[in-house]
């Protein structure tokens, strides 16, 4: 047996892995990687896979910089790890002093949880906590838009909209008011992005006039709908609802975990329309996709209706084990030292430009019906009959086949469906997007072919 392969049998003996039949393990072999270093994993045999989605989404500068792991080891000899209730480090400090100064104004304080789910449940009972405190308990619904991703566990699943994920477990799932999506992959044949985006908004409105009085809080993931498969829309969307949401005395929370920290184009989506959410969260990319870590921000009225004598009862009493952990917090203070030594998003504006002029020739692919890109998101959507907007059956596992191509061509593809999509670190060179974009355009003809 080869190394690879003693690894693969010891993790299918005793690891249970995320988002996974563990019965496709029958044919589809797990890749165990050795070593990571830049956009580059490595097996146990010396075969290289260029990091195309980032580790999930979290790798934004790589694996392994150099900055990040230097910061990380003087943070481990310094302190590992101390509670936050009742004791503070410097990491957890200087970290919220930072992410509330390049926050959208108004953004004052940081809640730190530890992963990106965790963050989405900490928004959540922030909300409906807050309305309790002002006596208003009625306030306790959200709403959520179709299609919208925010985590797994309960309360994160419950908003979410992919039913791939949520059919499982509804009887379990409180019930959000749902909103059809802005998602611009719907508009009418020659629609602007933006005149869609507006139509949309008025289901939105709709909802808030019924419901307002029972609504905590409105939940989106600001411009890009990532897991539910890179759908995008139009920043007037988050420019009306801001208005709306503080019309209707309804708090706004932004799901920045997956599009926060430079992914499309700028620090975070919400800039893109100049809006300041009540709530928003932040986990990925945070630390560079080193440690788990996450962080809910929000304004000081907020914070400030949680502020009271002990016996008012009005605390906010919830915690994590590592909240703020100090480690997590260092690497993230390592990740935006990162984006104060350079222009990150100049330079990934170069690299995006490069990304659609190697893929943008697949527009005329006969099973592509859609190409569309923000910031350093690329994704190309396949159907079986674009024209007649067929999509390929689920059970096909189209995505699937790019992956195995991917794999072959020493490339981590990782289709959602039937979108193939790039979301790579962005310290990838020209030379590197030039390999990726190959496999992924190979991939789609492999998987395509009939
Ligand atoms: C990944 C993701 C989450 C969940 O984060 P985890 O760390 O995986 O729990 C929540 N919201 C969005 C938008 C995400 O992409």
């Amino acid at each position: 047996m080869t190394l690879n392969q003693t690894w693969m049998q010891r993790s299918l003996a005793h690891v249970w892995h995320p988002c996974t039949q563990m019965k496709d393990h029958e044919w589809l072999p797990l890749v165990p990687v050795k070593s990571a270093e830049g956009v580059w994993l490595e097996d146990f045999e010396g075969k290289r896979y260029l990091d195309a989605v980032s580790s999930w989404w979290t790798s934004i500068f790589g694996h392994r910089h150099p900055h990040i792991v230097m910061r990380l080891k003087e943070q481990l000899d310094r302190l590992d790890h101390v509670l936050l209730g009742g004791f503070t480090h410097e990491p957890a400090v200087v970290l919220a002093e930072k992410l509330c100064a390049i926050a959208p104004k108004g953004l004052t304080r940081c809640f730190y949880a530890d992963n990106g789910s965790s963050a989405v449940e900490v928004a959540l009972k922030i909300s409906a906590h807050y309305w309790r405190n002002l006596g208003q308990p009625r306030k306790t619904k959200y709403i959520s838009l179709t299609n919208a991703y925010h985590g797994e566990t309960l309360g994160a699943l419950a908003v979410g909209g992919t039913r791939l994920y949520r059919d499982a477990y509804a009887p379990l799932l409180m019930q959000p008011i749902q909103v059809p999506s802005p998602d611009c992959f719907d508009r009418a044949p020659g629609e602007a992005w933006e005149d869609h985006t507006r139509r949309r908004f008025r289901h939105m409105e709709e909802a808030l006039e019924r419901h307002a009085g029972e609504v905590a809080a409105v939940i989106v993931e600001p411009l890009v709908q990532c897991a539910g498969g890179m759908r995008m829309y139009h920043p007037i969307y988050l420019r009306l609802l801001r208005e709306a949401c503080s019309r209707h005395g309804v708090h706004l929370i932004a799901d920045e975990i997956a599009v926060g920290f430079g992914r499309t184009g700028r620090m975070f989506a919400c800039d893109w329309a100049g809006i300041t959410p009540d709530l928003m969260c932040l986990s990925k990319g945070l630390t560079g996709g080193t440690l788990p870590l996450s962080a809910v921000l929000c304004g000081d009225t907020i914070y400030e209706a949680f502020y009271d004598d002990y016996a008012s009862y009005k605390a906010f009493l919830h915690s994590h084990s590592f909240s703020g952990n100090p480690l997590g917090c260092a690497a993230a203070l390592a990740t935006l030292e990162l984006f104060e030594q350079s222009d990150v998003h100049s330079a990934n504006r170069r690299l995006a430009a490069l990304m659609w002029g190697a893929m943008t020739g697949l527009s005329s692919h006969r099973n592509v019906i859609d190409i569309r890109q923000q910031g350093m998101i690329l994704a190309v959507e396949l159907a079986k009959n674009p024209r007649k907007r067929e999509p390929y059956p689920a059970e096909e596992r189209r995505g699937l086949r790019v992956y195995r191509h991917g794999l072959e061509r020493g490339v981590l593809l990782r289709p959602l469906g039937n979108v193939v999509y790039l979301m790579p670190p962005y310290t990838i060179t020209p030379e590197q997007i030039v390999t990726m974009c190959e496999a992924a355009i190979e991939g789609i003809e492999v998987a395509t072919r009939d």
